[in-house]
């Protein structure tokens, strides 16, 4: 009883305020340890996320309790895996923070596009309405027209996409390019192919120019395949995203190169790997 009324309780704390969001470097963050990562990772990404890992739970910053499981074993059909991840499963793959795209050649090495649905309905939406309520818009203010980004404000991820931005805008007007012809933002919607849903739906992701990202399905190749990725996205630009946790989609096997997406725990577990 006393725990219903507690998860009653944590159910009903407002999300955080836009006006309290400091945007965090994730890059240059202290973080604890030594510890399991996965968890470190989580909690250290998501304030307010308990992962339990004695009694496979994980508690949501919303008091939503979901079932934790480390990842599948290695033999599994990355195929499946990927259709049904589960929490654990998406950290199977290690994000690269360098710069080489050496890691997209293995098939499936998709860090970050594992996802759990669950978890982020939990962590952000369950629906279209809750998720437009909770929109702002961040400009990208290029040498000319400027352009808009419909994001959430759930885990500050505008603030975290401002910051990113203006970093990006300090690079000067070479940059505006890979701006033109944005692939949009926030959009309720599945991904294409598949039953699952995007991140754009929770108002969580960006895409740049569709001219210049490339995108797997678009290059012809049967899934499982590496497709030729010619990346012109600049590594000044992934960087700066990578910096305030936002991961970036060329890096993938199923490469997205247009993609950006607030996901810091991928980046604070990329951190703690490096660190052996
Ligand atoms: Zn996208």
């Amino acid at each position: 009883m006393r725990l219903a009324v507690l998860m009653l309780a944590a159910a009903w704390v407002a999300p955080q305020a836009a006006a309290d969001c400091v945007p965090v470097d994730w890059m240059a963050l202290d973080l604890p340890g030594p510890g399991n990562r996965v968890e470190i990772a989580l909690e250290t990404a998501y304030p307010g996320l308990d992962l339990d890992r004695g009694a496979g739970t994980v508690t949501l910053p919303s008091g939503d309790r979901l079932e934790y499981a480390p990842a599948r074993e290695t033999g599994l059909d990355p195929a499946l895996r990927l259709d049904d991840a589960t929490i654990g499963d998406q950290f199977f793959y290690t994000y690269p923070l360098d710069f080489t795209l050496r890691a997209r050649q293995r098939p499936f090495h998709d860090p970050g596009r594992l996802r759990n649905e669950a978890f982020f309905r939990a962590l952000y939406f369950r629906t279209e309405a809750e998720a437009r309520a909770s929109l702002a818009t961040v400009t990208y203010d290029g040498q000319g027209r400027a352009v808009r980004f419909r994001v959430t404000q759930q885990h500050c991820v505008h603030a975290q996409l401002e910051a990113a931005l203006n970093q990006i805008e300090a690079l000067g007007p070479d940059m505006a390019v890979y701006f033109q012809n944005s692939g949009g933002s926030f959009n309720w919607r599945r991904i294409a192919g598949t039953d699952r849903l995007s991140t754009h739906s929770f108002g969580i992701a960006v895409d740049l120019n569709t001219e210049l990202g490339g995108y797997w399905r678009w290059a012809g190749v049967a899934e499982g395949e590496a497709a030729v990725y010619d990346n012109r996205i600049p590594e000044e630009i992934v960087r700066a995203f990578e910096r305030f946790g936002f991961i970036w989609g060329g890096k993938w096997h199923h490469f997205d190169g247009m993609h950006f997406e607030y996901r810091p725990e991928m980046i604070v577990h990329a951190r703690l790997a490096g660190r052996g």
